[in-house]
Order: C-alpha cells, then structure tokens, then sequence
C-alpha cells in the first residue's frame, strides 16, 4: 500500500488520542502494516522495536501465536453476547483464575472496556456501598499527587495531570490529592521508605479530620505511569492500607498500568503484603489485543449490593461487557503466565534490562534519578529543553526504536519478549535519541 496516499487519508478522517493534530504538519503519524514479535512494521518495511509495549499492553509480543490461536478457536464458537441475564465459559473461566491469583480475597470480577471506565466503577461501587451502609455522607474521594486514573468525566476527579483536567476543571468534581511517596523526594539521609512514613503521615492528617466524608483513597501501586513513571516504596501501601482500616475508608489499586507482572509480580500490591477493597485491571490483561478491562471486589463489598431490592444493586453496564473475545485473549494470556513461567524469566530479563541502562546512561552528564521496578526503567534527563520528548521520539524513530518520553523522563516498558539482541537494540538506539535530542 503506498503510504503517502494511507497518511493523507488518516488525517483527513481520523481523531487521534492525545494529540495535537496541527504537529502532524511537521510529524506525520506511522503507518503500520504488521506487528511480528517486540517489533513492529511500518509500511516502508521500517522495523520499530516496540519499546512501551503499544502504550503499555501488549505483554507477550504482537501477533503471538497462542493468542491468535485461542481467539481463533474462540471467533468460531462466540464472538459475543450481553451479559445482563446470561454468561458464558470465557467469563467465567477468567473471574476464577483472577479470584485465584488474588487467593480469593477479591473474588468478584465486574467487567468494561477500558482503564477509565473501571476507576469509573470502582468510585461508583465505593461510594453505593457506603449508601447501602447507610452512610450516603462517605462520597469524597482521595488520590495521590500526579496520579492517574483515566480521562473521562469520572475518572477526571481522581487524575492529577493539569494538561488532561485543566481544559474539563468546570465539568469534573475534584477529589482531594495528598502527598505522593516519590522515592527522589528523599531529603539527604531519607531513604525511600522514610519518603513512604512521610507521605503516610499527611494522609493520616487527612484522614483524621474528613473520613467521614470520605469514600476511598485510589492509588497507583509502586509507580505512578502517566506522571513520568514516579517510583515509592511499598511500605507506603501498607501503611495506607493500616490506615483505611483504621478510618473505614477503601483502598481502591488502580492496577491497570503496573498488574499483569510489569513490577515483577503479578499484583504490584503483592509486594506491600497487602490487598485492596478494590483491584482495577486493563492494558496488559488481554495480552494487548483487545480493549478489556476489570474490577475485583471482595466479599464485604459484593454483599452490600446483594439484596432484594433492585436499587441497592450496581446498574452499571456497557455494551461489551465481559466480551468473550476478550476474556478468551486474557485467558490465552494468563495460560502463558502459567506454563512459561514468565515471573520468574523477568526477574533475569529485568535484571539485564537494568544493567543496560546502567552501562548507556549511568555516566551521562544530563542523566538523573536512574531507576526500575520490573519491567518498569526510566530516568530524568537534566536540561531537556522544550518539546524533548518529540525530539526525542523522532530520533529513536531513525534508529528503529519506538520510545515516547514523559516530559523529560525516558521510560522503557517493553514487552516480556525482548531478547538479549533486542535489549541492546533498545538502549543503543535510546541513547542515540538522547544525544540527537540534547544537541
Ligand atoms: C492507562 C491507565 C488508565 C486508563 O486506561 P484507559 O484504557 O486508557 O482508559 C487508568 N489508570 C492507569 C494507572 C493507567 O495507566
């Protein structure tokens, strides 16, 4: 397909996300034919490592053969049906082995499209549970500094990035932020477990005069993504968890971005020894093929709703609830969790990734705050510059990378696949970008 007249037909009709669309004047978007592996493939024959897993969802590489063949086999069994009033295996199936991995703490999975739309459900659920409790007062919501939880209207409330609310300010409600555990705030001599007792403390400050006007606390655990992949110490979740219980408020994980293994276990709050009221899964659950995303609750919650009068229940749905296109993907996906032993093969992976960082950047002038947790690595650049993370793009585009820094934060997140070649492909084309973008 020529690509000129492809390109010309994209901007004339279609919307891009997160986009000012005048800059595809000077940068015109990719047209890609083929995804093969960690790479993609653009209509030129350009090959791009994919070095933030499409967005941060893709886990297992594109176009991986088990999951092509289980949505195959699943394309010609069912490809959908609602799920008010009925159900089916792939939902099933999935709801079980979720609530197994979590040891069925959160055994109760409700199902949506996208990311925003399960923080949406769980503000939604936390505040009618509180309602069915007979306490209508506890509807405010607490998040942490730069987080982030989606862009629609709802999830507006709990997102702390100015460029996606400033514009809406009128239209959302805003919940309260309190002070983020970012471990580089470290004063000289804190460690970032001290960081985490600070950032607790001001919770507990505010959890101590509004609880009971308080619903829950959504949190991203261990690493804030949208804000420039902010990295804290799991001892401020399990503090903020002590501290929900003491004042009755939920704690609600907005593992959309860090579940399905990017901080190295399955549930970043895993290594907080810690769980949610609510868990939020998207992105990486279906493998990065098909828009799925989820909310577990525990027992306590799902009784609230249970009860003979219809109104106490939660009437919330879409249209493609618990597709069993989707499930089946995020099946094919968890099988591959299961059989290829994929946790333990990304603590090494990881490992390498780190030390490849270490040895591209660890000495470079403008590089700062160089840090990981799995399949997470980032670092600051120093003196970026306006308009860095462009330049920076457009660079690692020439060397056959796909990286799209955070302000002037470089991240790296890519997908459980990437070999030893491919890693050193990824940093040497990372620092070319660098360079070109510093000069
Ligand atoms: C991406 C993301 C969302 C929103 O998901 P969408 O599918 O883009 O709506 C919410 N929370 C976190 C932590 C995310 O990274």
């Amino acid at each position: 397909m020529p690509q000129p007249d492809l390109l010309r037909r994209s901007l004339a009709s279609v919307w891009h996300p997160c986009t000012q669309m005048k800059r595809h004047e000077t940068l015109p978007p990719i047209a890609i034919v083929r995804g093969e592996g960690a790479w993609l493939i653009d209509a030129d024959s350009r090959r791009l490592l994919d070095g933030i897993s499409s967005w941060w969802v893709n886990l297992f590489g594109h176009c991986n053969p088990r999951i092509n063949a289980a949505l195959r086999e699943q394309l010609d069994t069912l490809e959908h049906v609602l799920l008010a009033g009925f159900t089916h295996e792939p939902v099933v199936a999935l709801s079980e082995r979720l609530a197994a991995l979590t040891g069925h703490r959160l055994g109760h999975a409700f199902y949506a499209s996208d990311g925003a739309s399960a923080t949406e459900i769980a503000l939604k659920m936390s505040a009618h549970y509180w309602r069915n409790h007979g306490q209508p007062g506890k509807h405010r919501f607490l998040s942490l500094a730069g987080g982030y939880h989606g862009e629609t209207v709802g999830a507006l409330a709990v997102t702390d990035v100015a460029i996606f609310r400033d514009a809406y300010a009128d239209l959302v409600k805003p919940g309260t932020t309190v002070p983020c555990p970012d471990a580089r705030l470290a004063e000289p001599g804190e460690t970032p477990a001290d960081v985490a007792r600070r950032a607790a403390a001001a919770l507990e400050a505010h959890l101590a005069e509004h609880h009971a006007e308080t619903a829950a606390l959504i949190v991203e655990p261990l690493v804030q993504g949208a804000a420039g992949m902010v990295m804290y110490d799991p001892e401020y979740l399990r503090l903020a968890r002590a501290l929900c219980d003491r004042y009755r408020v939920h704690l609600v994980a907005d593992e959309i971005a860090v579940g399905c293994g990017r901080t190295g276990t399955f549930f970043a709050c895993e290594q907080a020894h810690v769980w949610p009221d609510f868990l939020c899964l998207s992105k990486g659950i279906s493998g990065g093929y098909l828009p799925l995303s989820l909310v577990l609750s525990t027992d306590d919650i799902y009784a609230a709703f249970y009860a003979d009068d219809t109104a106490r229940g939660f009437l919330h749905s879409h249209s493609y609830t618990g597709n069993p296109l989707a499930c089946r993907a995020a099946l094919a996906t968890l099988d591959i969790f299961a059989e290829d032993g994929v946790l333990a093969a990304n603590r090494s992976r990881a490992a390498r990734l780190g030390e490849a960082m270490e040895e591209g950047f660890g000495g470079h002038p403008a590089v700062r705050h160089l840090r990981s947790r799995g399949m997470i690595l980032a670092f600051d650049v120093a003196g970026a510059g306006a308009d860095f993370g462009r330049r920076f793009f457009a660079a690692a585009l020439e060397h056959g990378v796909l990286l799209r820094p955070i302000g002037n934060t470089v991240y790296f997140m890519p997908p459980y696949v990437v070999d030893e070649a491919e890693i050193a492909h990824l940093m040497r084309g990372a620092r070319a970008a660098l360079d070109a973008a510093l000069a």
